[in-house]
């Protein structure tokens, strides 16, 4: 074995050199590597860095702005030419989010001129919710990576989370997921606006609206804290709505596999961005609400532009394609409340027995064999809407006949019963024949299966109905 001169050394001289000796003297201390970087969203909050995870700037513009904002307007008397103009200013702002950033730029639902991008980057710029490019690659995210942990707005994290705690707290960016917005920078508008995006804020924001309000009609105070910021809080919730509420109330008429709801009372609050089911499956249809008395006032406004000329190229997915949605949405409700009924044991797990041994146990219980199958009425008796004598008289015999119009032609509901009381299968009876003659005439009704793969017994279609021509149809 070779041996090196560090070997060698006597060991107490090694310890002189190397304060903490290695595990192995003879080999050199292990470099000392950098701790990996962990990203502050991903270490635990303490008392030295929680600052460090919260984003000051969003804090600022979400929370502490429209607080002390709205507490000046409270103090700032309200005059009706302002109330008018705030409400009209949260109208284009608000509108300029729904119709441009999210279904022009994030969503490319149509083409827009050039004079309505600017208009929709100017006023949307003035809702203060970042820029176009930002928004909208955020919310691509968002539609891509639904309900995981890739969603910036996961309302899987709760519904404070989804509404405003993700702009509070830093995130690992290298954790976002990622989409193509190479068109949103082929566009000059978004470029601009991206790029001078804090101008377009002040201005937007707060100057424009304070300054017509004040050139106008003297309440330069009023413009800018009725206006300006309470109308900015007003927008920003109304926003964040689409990212909370309508992920949270209301029904799924087309796919329910993901968080993503229809609900009148956000569309109200959103502009018509409530009819959330709808916009995730079709998301670049230009339209949230398909039917006409639905509160889609995006929707109407960007029809109004291509009426106008401003826009063109309107998307819509097909009718069959949104009805198809719908029905295969219903069919599994349906099949999960099939599943929870009780349809009878399956005829193929239930035991084969002789005719004679049928007759045998008869004896002992009430057993009726019809269509060949055995069912054990015992409880049912007394209970006949028939009366007792009919449904005795039936017992250890073969009352396919006097089922199926013989005496009274059972109804539907009186076959569904009877399916439940199944307790076997004759072997090689005729009337075993007769139904799986009728299952093989019947094919795709009576074997078809739900999504679950239990059998879909349709009305009509039960084994124990025998219509009367399997009986005379070769006797004409
Ligand atoms: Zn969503
Ligand atoms: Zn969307």
């Amino acid at each position: 074995m070779a041996s090196t001169t560090s070997a060698s050394a006597p060991e107490s001289e090694i310890r002189k050199r190397v304060p903490i000796p290695p595990a192995d003297p003879v080999l050199p201390p292990p470099p000392v590597l950098k701790p990996n970087y962990v990203h502050i969203s991903e270490q635990p909050y303490t008392l030295a860095n929680w600052y460090k995870h919260i984003n000051w700037l969003n804090v600022v513009l979400i929370i502490i702005i429209p607080v002390a904002g709205c507490t000046a307007a409270v103090f700032t008397p309200l005059c009706t030419k302002t109330a008018v103009w705030a409400f009209f200013y949260y109208a284009m702002t608000g509108m300029s989010i729904t119709a441009g950033y999210h279904r022009l730029w994030a969503h490319r639902s149509y083409n827009a001129k050039l004079p309505l991008r600017i208009v929709l980057a100017a006023f949307g710029g003035g809702a203060v919710e970042g820029s176009i490019r930002w928004w909208a690659a955020g919310h691509r995210v968002h539609h891509r990576y639904t309900d995981t942990d890739r969603d910036p707005y996961n309302v899987r994290r709760g519904l404070l989370y989804s509404h405003l705690g993700w702009m509070v707290f830093v995130k690992n960016p290298k954790k976002a997921g990622r989409v193509d917005i190479s068109d949103l920078n082929a566009d000059p508008v978004v470029r601009w606006q991206h790029r001078n995006y804090v101008l377009v804020l002040v201005v937007m924001a707060f100057l424009f609206p304070m300054c017509v309000a004040g050139l106008g009609w003297g309440d330069w105070k009023g413009g800018l804290f009725w206006a300006g910021i309470a109308r900015m809080t007003v927008v920003h919730h109304a926003t964040f709505c689409v990212n909370s509420l309508a992920h949270w109330i209301g029904d799924q008429p087309f796919d329910d596999r993901r968080s993503p709801r229809d609900h009148v009372l956000t569309a109200l609050v959103t502009f018509g961005e409530g009819y959330h089911n709808f916009h995730h499956e079709f998301p670049s249809d230009y339209r949230n609400a398909i039917i006409w008395y639905q509160y889609d006032p995006t929707k109407w406004t960007i029809w109004l532009m291509k009426k106008i000329g401003l826009a063109s190229d309107l998307k819509t997915f097909s009718q069959n394609a949104i009805e198809q949605g719908i029905v295969q949405q219903r069919q599994k409700k349906l099949d999960k409340w099939r599943s929870r009924l009780n349809w009878g044991v399956p005829l193929e797990q239930l035991p084969v027995i002789e005719f004679e041994e049928f007759q045998e146990q008869a004896k002992e219980r009430a057993l009726v064999l019809i269509a060949g199958v055995v069912h054990d009425v015992t409880n049912f008796v007394e209970s006949h809407p028939g009366g007792k004598a009919l449904i005795q008289s039936g017992i250890g015999k073969d009352a396919t006949a006097v089922f199926n119009g013989g005496v009274y032609e059972h109804s539907n509901a009186a076959h569904n019963l009877l399916a439940t009381m199944r307790v076997g299968v004759i072997r090689g009876g005729m009337e075993v024949e007769i139904w799986k003659q009728a299952h093989r005439e019947h094919k795709d009704t009576v074997i078809a299966q739900d999504s679950e793969e239990n059998a879909i017994v349709r009305a009509g279609f039960q084994p124990t109905r025998i219509n009367a021509p399997v009986m005379s149809a070769g006797a004409a």
